[in-house]
């Protein structure tokens, strides 16, 4: 059988290998998950939970492993890496309490509302956060009674293979199992007789998920990839501004799905935020996994690394200013780089650049922020920081999850995209019911 090579992003070398599932396998796999799903199903959703209190204790038992393959297959620090596993142990147990709650039925008047399974979801994730990004779309699914098949990304087979042989240990035979590939056996699978598709990843995919499971009018949840605008109002906070748009634009190399990927400062502090951006940039470190006090890992492969560099390059030559950085890349590395006088003739403005650059422009009215911050068909988060006008132009950004003075994604929200960075989400009551089937019964 073919083999999938994990490789580390650090320094090309081999981390392990799994094997491909092989195409005409996938149709039997969903079947054994349909049989499956007839018990599973039967079971009451706090039984179903019950299990994850002994997952979520091997997780943790076993966290220091986990942690260093995580890393060392996907290029992220150790302390990030812990933050991950942790989510994945005692994490999913509060995501699975959450559920229970989401899911009971509700009665009025003689009527009962259900959320009953689905049957079989597709669970399909990206290479990022390779674990959460799994987490937040298995455990929803299996509290409410599916049973799922998980693909994870081809860049990281290893962590996700060691999490599925923890769940296969506690939960029943075939109640999850795993395919190995890339976007072929994605496509297989998705076209396969599974009744949902719960997608994290680029908003290419999605499209091509969505057109393949037309004809079985398939249910989806896709989380898809962000181009996040922030704003920088003259009455802003500058220093701390500062610190966000370095912080985030650089967080896990830039490979983050609400990284600030476009900053409009109003012109007024624009020569001061760019100083205050610069310095703290300059002080950002990047290195292996396991060097001390890095900042930000390498770049995930060849290919995402040519294109920041490409968008870089792009920029430069329609004259956008470099700052810092931007040249002398490092192999399998992107030092940090901050861009000024960017607009929207460059790829930076256009596209999901995935990498460690703060890219910047400066606007002469509120009005021209928030028209620059809505041009992009993405719609995941956005960001202003400032006082008086923010909560303004907050209800005008077009995006699923807006910041104030902060980070657009909140604990207690659902994690969720608008316009084409996505078609459904999870979290919170009304995303966990998304996998279920809504049954009245009169
Ligand atoms: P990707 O879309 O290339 O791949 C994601 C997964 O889909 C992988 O497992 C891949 O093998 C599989 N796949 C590829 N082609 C397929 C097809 N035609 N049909 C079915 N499956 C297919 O994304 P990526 O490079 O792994 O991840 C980065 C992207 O994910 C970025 O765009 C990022 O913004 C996005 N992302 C979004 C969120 C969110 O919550 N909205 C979170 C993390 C990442």
């Amino acid at each position: 059988m073919e083999k999938l090579v994990s490789i580390d992003p650090s320094n090309g070398e081999e981390v392990g290998h799994v094997l491909v599932t092989p195409i005409q396998e996938i149709s039997r796999i969903v079947l054994n998950a349909k049989k499956a799903q007839k018990e599973w199903g039967r079971l009451s959703p706090q039984e179903r939970a019950k299990f994850f209190d002994e997952i979520a204790k091997e997780v943790s038992d076993n966290a220091h492993d986990l942690t260093e393959l995580l890393s060392r297959e996907m290029g992220k620090d150790y302390r990030r890496a812990s933050g991950e596993v942790r989510g994945a142990g005692y994490g999913a147990v509060h995501i699975a309490e959450e559920v229970l709650k989401a899911i009971k039925p509700v009665n009025q008047m003689g009527t009962s509302i259900n959320y009953v399974p689905l049957g079989v979801v597709a669970v399909i994730s990206p290479w990022n956060y390779p674990l959460m990004m799994a987490v937040n779309l298995i455990i929803p699914a299996l509290i409410a009674g599916n049973t799922v098949v998980f693909k994870p990304s081809e860049e990281t087979p290893l962590i996700a293979e060691e999490y599925v042989k923890i769940l296969k240990k506690y939960l029943p035979k075939n109640v999850i199992q795993i395919v190995h590939g890339d976007g072929e056996q994605g496509k297989a699978l998705v076209e396969s007789d599974v009744n949902m598709i719960a997608f994290t990843g680029s908003q290419a995919v999605g499209k091509d998920i969505m057109q393949r499971s037309a004809s079985g009018l398939k249910r989806l949840v896709m989380e898809l990839g962000g181009n996040d605008p922030m704003i920088v109002l003259e009455d802003a906070d500058i220093e701390r501004a500062a610190r966000f748009a370095v912080a985030s634009s650089f967080e896990n190399a830039g490979q983050m799905c609400t990284s600030t990927e476009r900053i409009y400062v109003d012109q007024r502090i624009a020569q001061e935020f760019e100083d205050e951006v610069v310095a703290i940039a300059s002080a950002y470190k990047y290195g292996a996994w396991n060097e001390e006090r890095i900042n930000y890992g390498p770049i995930i492969n060849d290919s995402q690394r040519e294109k920041i560099i490409k968008h870089i390059e792009d920029a430069k030559e329609k004259g956008a200013k470099v700052l810092l950085g931007g040249k002398e890349h490092p192999d399998r590395y992107i030092v940090p780089t901050v861009i000024a006088e960017v607009n929207e003739t460059m790829l930076l403005e256009q596209e999901e650049t995935f990498g460690p650059v703060v890219s910047m422009s400066s606007v002469s009215s509120v009005g021209e922020a928030i028209r620059k911050a809505n041009d992009s068909n993405f719609g995941l988060g956005a960001v202003v920081f400032g006082e008086k006008d923010a909560g303004h132009i907050a209800e005008n950004l077009e995006a699923g999850m807006v910041g104030i003075n902060r980070g657009p994604g909140s604990g207690s929200g659902p994690w969720v995209g608008a316009k084409q960075s996505g078609f459904g989400y999870h979290g919170t009551v009304s995303g966990h019911r998304q996998f279920t089937q809504v049954k009245v019964i009169n």
